[in-house]
């Protein structure tokens, strides 16, 4: 196994965590009824649950808070923030906004017309909950290797070439909002997107007056897996990467929760005038002065410079480094994981760590769950649960049925990822006495967040 270069970081703050006693953690996991998003932070010891606006600020992020102009209109910390981010990503317009799905809003009531198509490299919960508001129909065109967590390609995350070309000579351009590419595949395991292929599918697009939009919420991942593993751009700095990936689309909806290494924000990147036009005025209605878009001033001086250090090729080459040392670690336990590892989580087969359970039992969601009772670490679901139903009202079965252990960035240390590696692999040599769950209760919109459930008794031991 590799060994991890140090942290490059000292720490100057720390914030205690405790491993609460075993009986207290399934009495909490009990009242949080059986999902991971109920239980209280102060009940967790190891929290994986997400990346999304759970990382550690720098010295100069702190620093810059207080130089926030917290004026309602055209605030010192807007022009700030929009020079990084033309800087950074290269797009002339911003519209800032409260996090990532805020941005997912604004550009799909901009620009889907009730009854048209968005196709993607596979579904992500907000985005597709905010096509769906808008009267659109999400199609997915990722590569098959994408559904197949054994499959050890390095471009899992890849549009399908042939699957979109027959999708828009199916349903014809006009009736396709645009092309949305997530880089890298959230819900894929965190799987990168080529520049070759970007660059292929922006071509298709124009070619048939398709426009081309990016999920951008970890496209710093998504670059640095580039210079990792497509040969063309081998060593080349991250910064460039992502600048040539920006090129490539017509608009971007970032949640900047995760690059950026900031806890709260979002924005809206594009060239496009119309656009831009469009979502600062949708804005107003829904996020704030186009200026500020729900965020105080503050939050957008550390967002500027969360963007130019994001960039900056020893943190994301260490934050790769971690996920694959857990991923690693896991592996040599003998958990079953989907690799090639991504960017941001390991993501656990929950579906082969469980095998005598069926897909109604929810397999992820109880794994999450038996994580949590059985060494404090908090972990999230990402399979039948947080799939949803479809318009019928039937449960959507994707083929993935996954744990995520997500790193949150610049937060815990080699130990940490010892111990969480040490500890689901005792849990996976006691995986036959693992029960499935049910649920008791279950929300219409984005049901993971707020379900309930009760362990199902009569399947224990089943074979
Ligand atoms: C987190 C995320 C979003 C939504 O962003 P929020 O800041 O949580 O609203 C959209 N797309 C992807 C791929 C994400 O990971």
């Amino acid at each position: 196994m590799k060994t991890l270069l140090p942290e490059p970081y000292k720490i100057k703050m720390i914030e205690p965590i405790r491993l609460v006693p075993a009986v207290e953690r399934k009495a909490r996991l009990k009242e949080a009824g059986w999902n991971t998003f109920l239980l209280n932070s102060r009940d967790v010891y190891i929290d994986l649950l997400t990346d999304s606006g759970t990382n550690a600020m720098s010295d100069m992020q702190w620093a810059a808070l207080m130089v926030g102009d917290e004026a309602y209109a055209g605030s010192r910390s807007f022009e700030r923030l929009e020079a990084a981010i033309r800087d950074v990503y290269g797009f002339k317009h911003v519209v800032p906004t409260h996090q990532g799905r805020g941005a997912e809003h604004l550009l799909s009531k901009s620009w889907i017309k009730p009854g048209q198509y968005v196709a993607g490299n596979m579904y992500f919960t907000t985005t597709r909950a905010h096509i769906e508001l808008a009267g659109g129909i999400f199609e997915d065109v990722i590569v098959d290797e994408a559904h197949d967590p054994r499959a050890e390609a390095p471009f899992k995350g890849n549009v399908d070439l042939g699957k979109l070309e027959r999708f828009l000579d199916r349903v014809g351009p006009q009736k396709v909002a645009y092309v949305a590419i997530g880089c890298p595949v959230n819900m894929a395991g965190g799987q990168p997107v080529s520049l070759e292929n970007m660059t292929a599918t922006a071509a298709l697009c124009r070619r048939r007056g398709v426009r081309v939009v990016m999920d951008g919420a970890r496209a710093v991942e998504n670059a640095a897996m580039i210079r990792a593993r497509e040969a063309a751009w081998k060593g080349r700095p991250v910064a460039e990467i992502l600048k040539e990936m920006c090129r490539q689309v017509d608009a971007m909806a970032v949640s900047a929760k995760k690059d950026a290494y900031v806890n709260i924000g979002g924005f809206l990147a594009t060239d496009d005038d119309g656009l831009c036009e469009s979502a600062q005025n949708l804005c107003v209605l829904f996020e704030g002065l186009h200026t500020y878009g729900g965020l105080a001033g503050r939050d957008l001086e550390a967002l500027a410079v969360g963007v130019r250090e994001m960039v900056q090729d020893e943190w994301i080459e260490h934050r790769l480094a971690q996920v694959a040392y857990l991923g690693e670690r896991l592996d040599a336990e003998g958990v079953p994981v989907v690799k090639p590892f991504g960017g941001h989580a390991v993501f656990v087969d929950a579906r082969a760590f469980l095998p005598h359970l069926e897909s109604d039992d929810l397999p992820a969601q109880a794994l999450a769950a038996w994580i949590y009772e059985a060494c404090g670490v908090r972990a999230m679901e990402r399979g039948v649960v947080s799939a949803g139903r479809d318009d019928r009202g039937r449960n959507r079965r994707p083929s993935l049925e996954l744990v995520r252990l997500t790193l949150p960035r610049r937060v815990y240390t080699q130990t940490h990822l010892d111990y969480v590696a040490r500890e689901i692999g005792a849990l996976h040599r006691r995986r036959a006495e693992l029960p499935g769950l049910r649920f008791v209760k279950e929300p219409k919109h984005l049901r993971f967040f707020q379900a309930r459930f009760e362990p199902v008794p009569a399947r224990v031991g089943a074979a």
